[in-house]
Order: C-alpha cells, then structure tokens, then sequence
C-alpha cells in the first residue's frame, strides 16, 4: 500500500477511512473504473473498528430487500475474492443457525424466513433435536425451532479488508496509510478537495467512511451524522474439549449471546439489553486497534445468560473478555449516500454490528451512487436525510444509544416503539392529547398520538405480540369513527414549507411530476421523480399566491424534500422557509366532518363552494386557519393547518362542538388502517427511489402534457410504451383472522410474485389489507392478468387466499371524498 509521500495533488474522488467500508467503497470503484480515488487512512487499514469484528457472515434476519440483498452479495463477495486477490478472505461456509427459545421469536423467525426465502436465501427450520446434532454442545430442551442457512458462517475481517485493499490497488485505485483527513473543502456548496496532515488534495466527490469518528469529521463540514460508539462485548474460552470449527455460528437472541469455535475455544458474542454508549464527547483521534477495560460488573449478568446455552462454557476458564467500540444510530439503520448539506458528500458509517456481513455489498452501492447517479437499491431507509441534527448532540446520543445494541437481539415485534430520547418534540396539543388518552410513540422526534385509550383504561400498550394487542377494540372504534362520523387526528410532524418567490411556481411545476402550478387556492398531490424517473418524494404542494406556495410532506422525508427544493432553485428567485413548527397539523376527517366544521366558521364549506382541493384561509373561533379539503384516508375531509399559537385554541373549539356529530380522537394506527384500505401510498415504506410512477400507480398524478415537462418525463414515457412488468397492488386477506405486518410474501398461482410492502387492518374491508409491488416476469400486469390468478399469502408459515387489485380496495369510485 502506498506510504504518504506519494499522496496525488488531485484525485476524482477521496474515500476517507480504510475499515471494511471504505476500502469495499474503494475497490467498487476501481472496478467500475473510477481509478482515480484515493482512499486515506489515519492509521493502518482494519484499525478502527473492523480489526476486531467477530466476522459472522449472515444472510438469514432481515425483513429488508435492500439489506438481505447487501449480505448475499457480501457473501458471494468474500467467499471469490481470494481468486481475484490472491488474498484469502477466511470466509468459511459453516453454516449458521438462529435458534428461537420462545414463541414470539418462534413467529418472527418464520415470518422473516419465508421473505428471506423469497428473497433466495436458503433457510431451513430445524427442529431442537436437528440444531443439537449439528451444535452438540449447546442446551436444546427449552427450544422451540432453529433457523439454518447452510451456506452462511464466518469470515476474517482482516483478511477481507486486505483483500479488498488489494483488489482496489490492482485496479489503480490509490491507498494511503498513515494520514488523517483534517478537513473536508467545499466552494459554493460542493466538495471540492480535502486538507490532510500530508498536505490538500482536490477532489468532486469525498466518502465519509471514517467509522465512530464519522460524526466529528462530518460536523467540520457542518454535515450531521448521528452516530455514537458503544461499548461491544465478546469473550473467548480457554480450549474446549469437544467443540468441532465445523460447526455452524449459533445465535441465541433470548440470552443475548452469540456462539462459534475460535483457536479450541468458543467465542461468546454478547448484545446486552442496555448498552453502554462510549466517548459521547469527542472519539480520540489516535485511538486505534482499541480494547475498552471491559465492565464485568454491567456485563456479568449477560455472560451467565449466554453461557448457560452451551453449558461446558460455564466450567471452562475465560482466555479473553473483550470490549471494542462500535458505531449505533438512533434507529439502527446505517447512514449511507449523500449528505443533504454539502453536494458530493457521501457518508458510510453507522454500521450498528453488521458493517463485515453488509460491507461487501455496501461499497457496490455506494460506488453505483456515487458514479451512476443511482445505488440500485431502496435507500430510503439508509439515508442520511431521514435523520435530523438534533440527534447528532451530545444528550441525545447519551440517551438513545443505551437502547440501540440492545434492540439488535430483542423480538421485533410489530408495534414495538423506542422509549429512550423521548420527548424531544411536543406538538402544541400534547397536553391534551395526554388528557384524552393518546399512547404515544416517536414520529421522528415528535410525541404522536397511536391510539387512544378510553374512560377508566391505561394507555401502557399491554403486552407485545404478534396478533391482536389489547388495544385492538380501541383501533377499531378509531377507525370505524372515521369511516361512519368524523375523527381528529393530530399531524403536527408532517414537514411543512413555504416556498415563495418569482420563479416559485416554475420551480416546483419542474420538480413535480403533476402541475402544481395552476389556479391559487388549490392543493394538488404529486410526486418528485429524479432524471431516472423514478421516485424521490411524494407531497402535496398547495399554491397560496402566485409567488407563494406550501409544500406538505411525510416526516422522514423533511431533509430530502428541503433539500431537493433548495438545490432545484439554484440561483432562480426562490425562497424555502422551513415551517414545520410553525404550524399544527389537525385533521378533521369523515363524512360528517363538513358538518361539525360549518359550526364553527362563517366560511362557507358547501361542496359547490368548497371543492376537493380547495385552500383557503377560513375563520374558526379566533383564529385564522389554513384549511385545504384534501384526504389521506378516504374520506370527504380537512386538514386545517394552524399557527402554532392558535392550536390549542382550534382544537378545542372543535372538541367543545365533536360530540354532536360523534366525534373521536384517533392515531397513527388508525391512520394506517384507513390509508392502505384506501391504497394510498407512504413514502419510505411502500414506495420509494427504485420504483416508477407507473409502476407506483400515480398515472393519475402524472401532467405529462404541462408546458416545460418535469424532471424524469421522458423516461416515464419511455417505460410507459414498453408496458410495465411491476405494479403496486392493493392486497386483502379473505379469512378475517391472520394479520400481516410487512414482508408477508404473496403468490399468484403458487409462484412467488411479490411481498408485502405496507401492511395493516382493515377493519371495514374485514381482514388483513396492504400494498405489494408484483412482479410480472415478463407478463404486463393488467386487471385481467391479475383476475386470471389465483392468489395467496404466506403468514406465519400458512397459506392464505388474497384479493388482489390496481384500483383501491376501498371506494374505487372516490364517492365518498368529493360528497
Ligand atoms: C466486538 C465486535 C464484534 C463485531 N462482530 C461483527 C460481526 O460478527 N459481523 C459484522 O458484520 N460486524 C461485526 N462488528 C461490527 C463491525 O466491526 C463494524 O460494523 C465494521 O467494522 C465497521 O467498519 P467501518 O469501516 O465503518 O469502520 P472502521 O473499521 O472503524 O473504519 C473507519 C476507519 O476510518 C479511519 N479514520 C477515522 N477518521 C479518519 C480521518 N480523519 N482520516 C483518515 N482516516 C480516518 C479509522 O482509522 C478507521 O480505520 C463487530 C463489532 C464489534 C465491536
């Protein structure tokens, strides 16, 4: 590997940080050709965090497309890169078995086993007496099943760091030892070069894979990365008779330890309920190959848990106890692609314990994004825009990441919501939410109402579980309320701006793919879509005056979308205001919800002076409040949007008139419910950067006619006139009792077309409903294609017949919206 003294003045694109990220960053670009990088590394490669990574090579867990097609390729990476490199990798395909000890995690395994599946990744579930022949030593009485994907076991991260260095090299591509990247340059909002101890390199593009010190790097650039180290436990035995290296990895999560041969004894691998963040304040810049003085009296209590699967362990000494940092996010999803701050500034770090098992497949897509343009997968759950600056300070790191390591292991039940870091953001009506029983769950960062209790019950949740939780009546009541009289739903955490100025309104007409540019006074649903055409944002954009407007969109997408905005301005004469505290969000919803909102404005509300998509500045009680007729639900409805100062006194003036019309507080479980009987889309959830409009199902929304176009027209038609092998479909159960919760996988005449995007409860279509994308394999997917199956879907290991539909499962004919 290079010494410093050959550093390049210039390189096209600089990957800072020589861990098993950056440098897979860096040898996926040399080998798409972008042979002018240069990786820097303060020390020596591996010297991080990676150096002492366990090396478990898992495909099986993920309920993720995008991560379960991460770890394949990882797998398939490191089991050829010897024969490239010269450089083995120590991959050995040894097998791996998740072992479920109780009956939540019995039911997560199998739901996660069949998309894994699906996705082609041969899991098979073994019974107790098969996991204890191929793993003799471990205790098997108490469980229930284990989960075996042959083909996964164990690799060297080392190893595989080096090869990947050497593979990077033998393209061209240049790596440097020994220097620490000091400052990253921008001019007029872009890289543009980054200064190091050995002197400046110019550059277009820098990666941020700088591991746990990523976060301090990125705030030099005023780039937010809320990342935080945490103490990472495992412990190797003194040599133990009988234990076989051919054995496969075990993973208990129910005793929180993990299990495999290391040099004649067993490593016990440990993820601890709470957790133990590590250097909150600052990372040390010359920390390196670090071992943390391990805390026996927090971790004593795990060790005998996880001891107690392979018994043996308890009577055979302990040779090493080893703690090592590594990086958590808020949400246990890693931080990759662009920096909504700084064009051309890519972050990879965040890894969360899985950076050696997705590491392969992560320099692919960083390296696509960064030379196509496109990473080919969903990114919208690994973006840096869905995570917010305050996360990035010093408390919030404190608090949330006692959590994060500790949910790794934990049953991921469906309605499970994060109790660290709360209270972070208070909508103005919180307190008497709280006073109407809301249970309440983070909406990024926002305290948002899920459900409410009602007179005389607790809003605690009750126990975990995958069917009916004990809140399901209150559900129901929330959402039938909607359907038959009318709702109040608080969304003060949608992303709000105003977007004024001149060339405001060509813009945002250029940006969307529907015209949002016509009559004042009028909402309308679009889409963004990128040069690809596929989708980058899905919002509403209102136009107030001819230079003012107001752009609406879901709470993750809040960095994006403002910065999509601020980048297509340019220099235009265009001015973004974030807004979102500027206003509460509440939803007036049903079919009487035109009734009890004339009671308490003179503005007149009719339907002939109130279409849908009207916006208007009405009076109600004291208040002057934005209100748009406009629905997520499916219902004739309002959402008003009022000055935060005026909300509470909105909110009560429509309560003190609710009960007449039969009036109730409802939730983000109802809001579920409601959308996906109605088909509409999410964001980040059924929808996102690799799907088409078409495909998505927004023909409707699409102006392709508007003078001047927009952005990703062509492409859209392109794939029009070829016919669309993929489609978002409507999905219903038909037996009323399963539930689906997401990546329930579906059937057309018994071969495997799709998964469940999105899903929930329809509790007036009666069953299980949501979205999935279907693949047509070569047919066009068209109503008669889709009459002509006979359909199913897989939950829990049954099968269950499904109705499947393009048009909304709910009120096709939008009747009940524009009564
Ligand atoms: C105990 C333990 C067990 C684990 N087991 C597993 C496992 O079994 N499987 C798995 O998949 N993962 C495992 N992990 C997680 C895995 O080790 C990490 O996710 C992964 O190593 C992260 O890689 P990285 O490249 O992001 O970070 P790092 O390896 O930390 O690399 C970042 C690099 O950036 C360099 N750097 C920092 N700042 C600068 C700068 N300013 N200039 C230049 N260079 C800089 C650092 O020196 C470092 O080498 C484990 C982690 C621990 C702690």
């Amino acid at each position: 590997m290079s010494q410093p003294s050959s550093l390049p003045a210039r390189a096209r694109v600089v990957v800072i940080g020589g861990g098993i990220v950056g440098t897979s960053i860096a040898y996926h670009l040399g080998h798409l050709g972008w042979t002018d990088t240069v990786l820097l590394e303060r020390d020596q490669l591996t010297s991080g965090t990676t150096w002492h990574a366990a090396g478990l090579m898992v495909t099986f867990g993920s309920t993720s497309e995008t991560s379960t097609e991460l770890r394949k390729y990882t797998r398939d990476l490191y089991t050829n890169l010897e024969a490239e490199t010269g450089l083995a990798t120590g991959f050995k395909p040894v097998g791996f078995i998740e072992l479920a000890a109780d009956e939540g995690r019995l039911e997560e395994y199998r739901r996660v086993s069949t998309f894994n599946r699906h996705c082609g990744v041969d899991v098979q579930e073994l019974s107790p007496r098969e996991v204890a022949d191929m793993f003799p030593l471990a205790r098997t009485d108490d469980l229930l099943a284990g989960f075996y994907v042959a083909g996964d076991g164990r690799v060297n991260p080392v190893d595989a760091t080096m090869s990947l260095g050497k593979g990077a090299r033998q393209t061209g591509v240049t790596i440097a030892q020994g220097v620490s990247v000091l400052d990253v340059l921008a001019r007029n909002g872009a890289v543009c070069g980054v200064v190091t101890d050995h002197g400046t390199i110019e550059c277009e593009y820098v990666v941020n894979a700088a591991g746990m010190w990523a976060r301090q790097l990125g705030a030099r650039s005023g780039v937010s990365i809320p990342l935080q180290a945490a103490e990472h436990y495992y412990l190797i035995t003194e040599q133990m008779d009988g234990l076989d290296p051919s054995w496969p990895v075990i993973e208990d999560p129910a005793n929180y330890g993990y299990y495999r041969e290391e040099v004649g004894g067993l490593m016990i691998g440990l993820f601890e309920t709470e957790c133990a963040p590590w250097n909150v304040g600052a990372i040390p810049h010359d920390s390196s190959f670090t071992s943390i003085n391990p805390d026996w009296d927090r971790m004593g209590q795990y060790v005998e848990a996880a001891m107690s699967r392979v018994p043996v362990s308890l009577d055979t000494g302990i040779r090493t106890f080893f703690c090592g940092p590594e990086s958590f996010t808020p949400d246990l999803r890693p931080i990759i692609g662009p920096a909504p701050e700084v064009r051309n500034y890519f972050v990879a770090a965040g890894l969360n314990s899985i950076g050696i098992l997705t590491g392969g497949g992560l320099g692919r897509l960083v390296a696509h994004w960064i030379v196509d343009g496109d990473p080919g997968a969903d990114v919208t759950g690994m973006h840096p825009a869905r995570l917010q600056p305050y996360q990035s300070n010093p408390e919030y790191r404190r608090t949330r990441t006692v959590e994060s390591l500790g949910m790794v292991y934990q049953c991921h039940y469906p309605n499970k919501s994060l109790h660290t870091a709360r209270g972070a953001k208070l909508s103005p009506l919180h307190a008497r939410l709280l006073g109407q029983g809301a249970f309440l769950r983070d909406v990024s960062g926002w305290e948002s109402a899920d459900w409410f209790a009602g007179p005389g019950q607790t809003a605690d949740g009750g126990p975990l579980t995958w069917g009916r939780p004990a809140w399901w009546a209150n559900w129901e009541a929330e959402h039938r309320a909607c359907r038959e009289a009318v709702v109040l739903m608080d969304m003060s955490f949608m992303s709000k701006f105003r977007v004024q100025g001149r060339e405001a309104g060509a813009v945002l007409d250029r940006l969307s793919g529907n015209a949002v540019d016509g009559a004042c006074g009028e909402i309308t649903y679009t889409q963004w879509l990128n040069e690809r055409g596929t989708l980058e944002a899905d919002l509403t954009v209102t136009k107030l005056a001819d230079d003012s407007f107001f752009v609406v969109a879901t709470d993750t997408a809040h960095r994006h979308v403002e910065s999509q905005l601020v980048r297509a301005a340019g220099a235009s004469h265009v001015f973004t205001t974030d807004v979102t505290g500027a206003y509460a969000q509440l939803n007036v919803q049903g079919p009487r919800s035109r009734e009890l909102l004339q009671t308490l404005t003179t503005a007149d509300l009719s339907d002939a002076a109130f279409p849908f998509r009207a916006a208007r500045e009405i009076d109600l009680g004291f208040a002057r409040v934005l209100c748009v007729r406009i629905t997520y639900l499916g219902e004739l409805g309002y959402e008003l949007y009022v000055p935060t100062e005026q909300a509470v006194h909105v909110y009560d003036r429509i309560v003190a008139a609710g009960p007449a019309f039969g009036l109730r507080h409802a939730g983000l479980k109802a809001l579920a419910s409601l959308r996906l009987e109605k088909g509409y889309r999410d964001y980040g959830h059924d929808i996102d950067n690799t799907d088409g409009p078409l495909e998505a199902g927004f023909g409707f929304a699409l102006a392709f006619d508007k003078p001047g176009g927009f952005v990703g027209r062509h492409v859209v038609l392109a794939r029009r006139d070829a016919g669309l092998e993929r489609r978002l479909v409507s999905v219903l159960v038909t037996d009323p009792e399963p539930l689906m919760h997401h990546a329930e996988v579906l059937r057309r005449n018994s071969v495997a077309v799709g998964y469940l995007r999105s899903a929930s409860y329809g509790h007036t279509l009666g069953g299980a409903v949501g979205l999935a994308m279907v693949e047509g394999h070569g047919e066009a997917i068209t109503p008669a294609w889709l009459a002509a199956g006979s359909w199913t879907v897989e939950i829990n290991g049954a099968l269950y017949p499904a109705t499947v539909s393009l048009r909304p499962l709910y009120d096709p004919s939008n009747a009940r919206i524009r009564m």
